[in-house]
């Protein structure tokens, strides 16, 4: 056995199996399927030293697609490409990535899919010894769409489309397993009605900040966006809708994470992250690190999210034209605030905290104005480079 959760021997089955040999079995679900203890122990287990950073086209790249393949298979899922778990794409030097792939049918008869992605693969190796463990990024995301996985299990006579469970291989390399599994048609893509993909979700990209979400991509449906924002309501935590443009300085060539392809494919799409605090692609992203309360969190804001669309009879509607949001502009004003806040505890520089007011001023002038323009956009992105280009100081930060 090599799961050293003693909470999940009951559940699961052991890592060594094919799971593609293994008799498929339907076990009780968990009563509660989203919980901090559930989030913790995917991420310890995808961060440890057993996958040495579980970078594409590596061996350790492949353990990992071969243990969230065997996860979705003890849950009871179906293999989603042919019979089989996994979807093979090339990679750069003759190497071969996997994206994993299982489906949970609905009981009513459809042929409509929505995804739920995320990426397995990390940033691999340092050395023979030292490796960037890729917890928050992506192993918080994989926790997320297993807890997923089981909560829906319990639901499928609810659902009015498929589930496709997705986790993409080759992420960090340029998205290529996303792109490859839209361009390959693995599912068919006009079947896809929505897509949801976890990207760091346990983590705070303004460590002084409360439990924070934010969440792109719901500018491009008027019912995904309204869904998105009911659900915000009421919860122990922040949601902050996002329009995706904020995060693409240089266009969506620049894109983030695996929404991109579907989005190129105009399926509606939500993206979730906590987005990437200074410890991102480094040796110090380690699940100790990782706020495991906050996954829990967050995989239970997207639960009532995909609950919501996967229950409705009709598939939401993409927006080719989407537009800017006010808010968009607030947050970022919060978190340049935020940012001369706390300037002295985290030792900003001088030029630093210049352009922070540069930035605060010109974002409040903004916010007083009642719609957007291009440059104000602009503006907002060119506030979130300054955030990005600093983040390396809040390491300083330490909680009073
Ligand atoms: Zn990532």
């Amino acid at each position: 056995m090599t799961i050293t959760s003693l909470a999940l021997l009951f559940f699961l089955a052991p890592s060594t199996q094919d799971p593609v040999q293994q008799p498929a079995s339907r076990p009780v679900a968990r009563q509660d399927a989203i919980t901090a203890k559930a989030a913790e122990t995917t991420v310890r287990h995808l961060a440890s030293e057993k996958f040495h950073g579980r970078q594409a086209g590596t061996k350790y790249g492949n353990k990992a697609a071969a243990w969230v393949a065997q996860q979705l298979q003890t849950l009871g899922l179906e293999p989603g490409n042919k019979g089989s778990w996994f979807h093979e794409f090339p990679l750069p030097y003759d190497k071969k990535g996997k994206n994993v792939i299982g489906i949970l049918k609905a009981k009513k008869a459809t042929k409509d899919y929505i995804v739920i992605g995320c990426h397995h693969d990390g940033q691999g190796a340092v050395n023979d010894k030292a490796y960037k463990p890729s917890a928050d990024d992506n192993a918080s995301g994989v926790a997320a769409m297993l807890m997923l996985a089981e909560y829906f299990t319990k639901h499928r006579d609810k659902l009015e489309t498929n589930l496709a469970f997705v986790s993409f291989d080759g992420e960090e390399l340029g998205l290529i397993g996303s792109r490859y599994f839209v361009s390959r048609e693995v599912l068919p893509v006009d079947r896809i009605r929505f897509m949801m993909v976890f990207d760091l979700i346990g983590g705070r990209f303004f460590p002084w900040d409360e439990d924070r979400l934010f969440v792109m991509g719901s500018e491009f449906s008027d019912n995904v966006r309204a869904i998105a924002d009911k659900q915000s309501q009421k919860r122990p935590m922040q949601v902050d809708l996002l329009g995706t443009y904020v995060l693409e300085p240089v266009g969506a060539i620049a894109a983030r994470s695996d929404y991109a392809a579907f989005r190129q494919a105009r399926i509606p799409y939500l993206f979730l992250s906590t987005a990437t605090p200074w410890y991102y692609h480094t040796v110090h992203d380690t699940a100790d690190g990782v706020d495991f309360g906050l996954v829990a969190k967050n995989t239970r804001y997207a639960a009532d999210v995909l609950m919501e669309i996967a229950t409705q009879a009709d598939r939401p509607a993409f927006k080719r034209k989407p537009q800017t949001n006010m808010r968009e502009a607030r947050i970022m004003l919060r978190g340049v605030k935020g940012y001369l806040e706390h300037a002295q505890d985290i030792r900003l520089p001088k030029q630093a905290i210049k352009s922070f007011r540069q930035h605060r001023d010109l974002l409040e002038k903004i916010v007083q104005k009642d719609k957007l323009s291009s440059r104000d956009a602009r503006a907002i992105q060119q506030a979130l480079l300054a955030c990005f280009r600093w983040v390396s100081f809040t390491r300083n930060y330490k909680k009073r």
